[in-house]
């Protein structure tokens, strides 16, 4: 088994403790809930930076936007009066500029925009000669080339100080997550920059409180570097991202249950190639056993059919052409004949179970 082990810089991003923790509302919606928030999370003792969103990229349109500049003026107080540095989305060059002016500490790039590299580029562009940190989402679409590319156009502008942020990926017909984690594309970046920081996002991969736990847990255990995570007062009342917000106190909780490996210090020890291995494992398990339940979901559709049209529920025909079709495949991908008629044949005998339930039922 190999491993690796790569001697980080400190940096801006990783000099307090681990985990770096960045919290705050989803989106700045007024004043008073931006400095009640910060107030409430720096008394957790808990939390590093601050977050807002200022201009929310949202999907559909006619949904809250985010209060813009007027919001710029809360966050210098909360940095000012709270003494937490201030972390905020930059979409385009005209972001950059008022956020410079406003003093924002660092600055982040969405996942909507991380997939578009002519925004990535205007921004890293407007950041020529200016001395900030940058942390890059991932894109929505698991392609960690763009990933890196973003930071890489970021590097090249100048920015020495650059991170990934990991909120997962967005998938049709996904139920348990938001954007599903696919960490072996976390790990897979951090593979490629062993030397960049790599923070974890629960709330974006959740879209719900009750998992954020677990799914931070399992960032620390994996060795992510930190968590950003979003916080609101009132979090059933927040303008956007209700479900997955949670209190500062709660928030104060969560991270301070959270179990770190003792041996983590100035070195860090980069999970060993079998650990990605594993993950990916994992996840095409996961895939293998969604898509056999869409199957069956079929196979349960076309049962009604049958039934309803008075037609057998075993078509010789139809099995042998997809025994004949398959068996092709699986010599492609060099998986034995013994093999894949076993496989095919569980399969079968699974539909045809589902099936002859679908005709049992009288309803
Ligand atoms: C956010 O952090 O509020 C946000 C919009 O995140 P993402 O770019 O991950 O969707
Ligand atoms: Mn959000």
């Amino acid at each position: 088994m190999e491993t690796t082990t790569v001697i980080k810089e400190k940096t801006w991003l990783t000099r307090t403790k681990r985990p770096i923790v960045i919290a705050g509302p989803c989106s700045a919606e007024n004043e008073d809930q931006v400095l009640e928030t910060a107030k409430r999370l720096k008394a957790t003792d808990r939390v590093d930076i601050y977050r807002a969103g200022i201009w929310k990229p949202r999907t559909r349109p006619n949904s809250f936007e985010g209060v813009g500049a007027i919001g710029l003026p809360w966050l210098k107080r909360v940095k000012e009066e709270v003494g937490l540095p201030i972390t905020i989305e930059v979409a385009k060059a005209s972001h950059v500029e008022l956020a410079l002016e406003f003093g924002i500490d660092i600055l982040w790039i969405g996942a909507r925009t991380t997939v578009n590299p002519f925004a990535v580029q205007e921004i890293a562009d407007a950041l020529r000669g200016v001395d900030i940190p940058v942390l890059v989402k991932n894109p929505i679409n698991p392609d960690v080339a763009l990933w890196i590319g973003g930071i890489e156009r970021l590097e090249k502008a100048g920015i020495k100080e650059v991170g990934g942020i990991h909120r997962g990926f967005s998938n049709h017909g996904e139920k348990f997550y938001r954007n599903r984690p696919q960490w072996h594309i976390a790990l897979e970046f951090r593979n490629q920059r062993p030397d960049l920081p790599l923070i974890n996002d629960p709330s974006h991969i959740c879209g719900r409180r009750d998992i954020l736990q677990e799914v931070g847990q399992k960032a620390m255990d994996l060795d992510f570097d930190g968590l950003m995570i979003e916080s609101h007062i009132d979090p059933d009342k927040a303008w956007s991202d209700a479900k997955q917000q949670i209190t500062p106190e709660v928030l104060g909780v969560m991270i301070k249950e959270m179990v770190l490996r003792e041996d983590y210090e100035d070195v860090k020890i980069i999970q060993s190639k079998l650990d990605y291995f594993r993950q990916e494992i994992n996840h095409i398990d996961d895939e293998l056993i969604n898509l056999l339940g869409n199957r069956m979901n079929i196979a349960r559709e076309i049962g009604t059919y049958k039934k309803d049209n008075n037609m057998t529920i075993f078509q010789p025909k139809r099995w042998n052409d997809i025994m004949d079709k398959c068996r092709v495949l699986a010599e492609k991908n060099q998986l034995s004949e013994e093999f894949i008629a076993k496989f095919l044949n569980a399969i079968h005998v699974e539909s045809i179970n589902q099936q002859e339930e679908v005709f049992r039922d009288k309803s």
